[in-house]
Order: structure tokens, then C-alpha cells, then sequence
């Protein structure tokens, strides 16, 4: 096992560990953006890459990620990620999960783990035999844990309905939402919209789940390409990152943004695209943490009442973006970050008033 910390960088993180263990056939990386507001918190990704490199670079963007959403959202955490790269089969999953335990354990606390793209609850929990520093276990009786993605649907419902009042004047009883991805976010975004009274349509590419959410929700099914192009008051991205781009933004009819994916704008110049059209974008890791904050909450030993109070406050961080946002003439994805590295800077000071 070879757990190895590389120099410094212009716009550093403050750890970038190499993690190795020849006999499972782990390689990977884990990145510690930020411990000022407490551990570094962040999932553990599990998919193919062509080089060392790839997979770093990706590592260093969601840790970085993943500091601000746990800086906005108020939480005592930093951000972290750990990025492994998928051996060559065969290999035992069992194995390399508790080599990786032994490479977060080395970091005494200073990283916290929990599933990502490509990793599972077995997977935690192979990595829970190793270390405590993991969530996203199976929930013990009463207490946070399990399943995150109906809390992360819950905030992005906060978060929309106080968009919704912001952008369009209305309550969502009288808006039309466009759902893209129905998995286990849109999904049960899609269901807490329709019991809101909102009009819905869907989109999603797998066969059957379309159909299924569309006669539970009385909702118009559109195509996985023509979604974007619905008219909808708001648009809900739920399944990839980087669907707001030029093309894209271009054929919007909605004059709201808000939805759970991450990384929803394809660059930086997108932010200000929206913003010509007069479209109002509800930062994607604004409005999407209610699951790391259940995440949290199961590390952290908080009530299952937290969890359900904070990711009921979504909707007043999204305000406090939005405040930020028009006070400083930024547009709504700038004023989250800026926020976020003021809260980090000044190592929770502001997060009270975040939380
Ligand atoms: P998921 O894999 O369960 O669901 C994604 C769905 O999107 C799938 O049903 C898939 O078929 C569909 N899809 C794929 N391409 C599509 C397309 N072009 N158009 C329409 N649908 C398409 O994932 P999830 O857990 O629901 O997460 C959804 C998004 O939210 C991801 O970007 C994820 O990173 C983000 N997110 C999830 C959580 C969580 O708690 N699960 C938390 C924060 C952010």
C-alpha cells in the first residue's frame, strides 16, 4: 500500500494522494481540496480513465466541487474527492474497496468517503471494515443514512419552488416543469412536482421509465433530444453534466434553470449566455445537496430532524445566492462560488448565516 502526497500547485488543493496497492489492483487518487471548515468530504468514483493524469485532473474538479457545495450548504465539512481507476479484470471488488479503507484510514480523518459514479453500499461497506471515515451505509434504525438521492430531490424541490416566486412570480401549482432524466433523483423530483399541482414533462432514454413516471404523474412525454426544447416555465436538468451550453441554451423556452445534475454548465461562458437570454440558473450545487448534507448527517451522528430542517432551508441559500447575485451584478453561478471561497476563507466564520 503507497499512499504518496504530490507538491504543490498554482491554485493548490491541499493534499493530492496517490493511493496504490499492487495485490487488489487499486489506483487511484484521493484529493483534499479544503479541510478549513472541517473534514474533506467527498464521494469515491470508480470508472475508466487513460491515464494517471485523466483521473487526477478529474479528482482535483470535483474536490474542488465539492468544497463549495459543502461551504454553501452550511456544513462543518470540507471538500474531497477520491477518484479510482478500474483495473483490468479480474480483480476482487472486495479486495481493492478494503485496500482503498486503508488509504482513507492513513489520512486519520482528514478525507471522508461515501459513493460516487461507479461505486455502491456493498463497496462502503467493504470500506468500512477498514475505517470509520465512510458514509453511505445502510441507515441503522432512525438515523440519517442510506439512499441520499430523495433528499437531494427534496432540495431541488425547496429550491425551485423559491426560484420559481423569484423568476417567475408564480407558485409551481401554476408552472410547467421539464424533467430531463428520470433516475433516482428526477424521478422522485418529478413526483413531488406533480403532488405540488405542476404540470410536467419528462424525458428519459431508458425504455419503460418514461411511460411508468408519466402515468404516475399525469405528465407529456418529449424524446431525450427535444426535451430542452419543451415548453416548460423551467427546465429541470436531472441526468448528465454539461447540458447547458451554447446550442442548448439557444433553443431554451424555459426562464428557469433548476435541476439535481452535477456540472450542468458546460463552461464558465455559459453562466453569462443564460443571463443574456434572461434565463435565471439556479447553481447546480446550490440546489443539489440535500444528499451529501444526509451524507453528513449519517458521519457526523446528527438527528434525522437536521437533515430534514437543512435540506428544508435549500431554498433560502438559493435566495441568498440569487441576493448576492444581483447586489454585485455577477451572474447566479459566479455569486455561488464567490460566496463559497468567502465562507472557506474565512473557515466557517459566514457559515452560520449560510446554514
Ligand atoms: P441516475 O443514474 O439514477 O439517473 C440518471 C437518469 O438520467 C437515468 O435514468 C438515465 O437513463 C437518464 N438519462 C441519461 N441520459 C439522458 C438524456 N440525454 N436525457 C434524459 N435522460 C437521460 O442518477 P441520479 O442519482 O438520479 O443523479 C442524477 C444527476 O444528479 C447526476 O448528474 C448526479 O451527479 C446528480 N446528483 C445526484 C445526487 C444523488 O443524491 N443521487 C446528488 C447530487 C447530484
Amino acid at each position: 500500500m503507497m499512499v504518496m502526497t504530490h507538491g504543490d500547485r498554482a491554485l493548490p488543493p491541499e493534499r493530492v494522494c496517490s493511493v496504490e496497492d499492487a495485490r487488489s489492483g487499486l489506483r487511484g487518487v484521493i484529493v483534499i481540496h479544503s479541510t478549513a471548515l472541517g473534514p474533506a468530504a467527498g464521494g469515491c468514483r470508480f470508472w475508466t480513465y487513460d491515464s494517471p493524469d485523466a483521473a487526477t485532473e478529474d479528482a482535483m474538479r470535483l474536490a474542488e466541487g465539492m468544497a463549495y457545495k459543502n461551504a454553501v450548504a452550511g456544513l462543518p465539512l470540507g471538500g474531497g474527492k477520491a477518484v479510482l481507476r478500474m483495473p483490468e479484470p479480474p480483480f476482487s471488488r472486495g479486495e481493492l474497496f478494503a485496500a482503498f479503507g486503508r488509504a482513507v484510514q492513513a489520512l486519520d480523518g482528514e478525507y471522508v468517503t461515501a459513493e460516487d459514479v461507479g461505486t455502491s453500499v456493498e463497496d462502503m461497506e467493504a470500506v468500512a471494515r477498514e475505517t470509520r471515515h465512510v458514509a453511505g451505509l445502510p441507515p441503522r434504525e432512525g438515523r440519517p443514512g442510506g439512499d441520499p438521492s430523495p433528499w437531494t430531490a427534496r432540495g431541488v424541490f425547496e429550491a425551485m419552488r423559491v426560484a420559481a416566486r423569484a423568476r417567475l412570480g408564480r407558485e409551481l401549482s401554476d408552472c410547467t416543469v421539464a424533467v430531463q432524466g428520470l433516475g433516482h433523483v428526477g424521478a422522485g423530483l418529478t413526483r413531488l412536482l406533480h403532488a405540488a399541482g405542476a404540470r410536467l414533462i419528462v424525458a428519459d432514454p431508458k425504455p419503460g421509465i418514461a411511460a411508468k413516471v408519466a402515468v404516475e404523474c399525469d405528465a407529456e412525454i418529449m424524446s431525450k433530444d427535444a426535451i430542452v426544447d419543451a415548453r416548460a416555465d423551467i427546465f429541470a436538468p436531472c441526468a448528465l453534466g454539461g447540458v447547458l451550453n451554447r446550442q442548448s441554451v439557444s433553443r431554451l423556452h424555459a426562464r428557469l434553470v433548476c435541476g439535481a445534475a452535477n456540472n450542468q454548465l458546460a463552461d464558465e461562458s455559459v453562466a453569462a449566455l443564460l443571463a443574456d437570454r434572461d434565463i435565471l440558473y439556479a447553481p447546480d450545487y446550490v440546489v443539489n445537496a440535500g444528499g451529501i448534507i444526509s451524507v453528513a448527517a449519517e458521519y457526523l451522528g446528527w438527528e434525522a430532524d437536521a437533515v430534514q430542517r437543512r435540506v428544508g432551508e435549500t431554498g433560502m441559500r438559493l435566495q441568498r445566492v440569487f441576493d448576492e447575485a444581483e447586489r454585485s451584478g455577477r451572474t447566479p453561478a459566479d455569486a455561488a462560488d464567490t460566496l463559497a471561497r468567502r465562507i472557506i476563507a474565512q473557515g466557517g466564520a459566514d457559515a452560520a448565516v449560510a446554514a
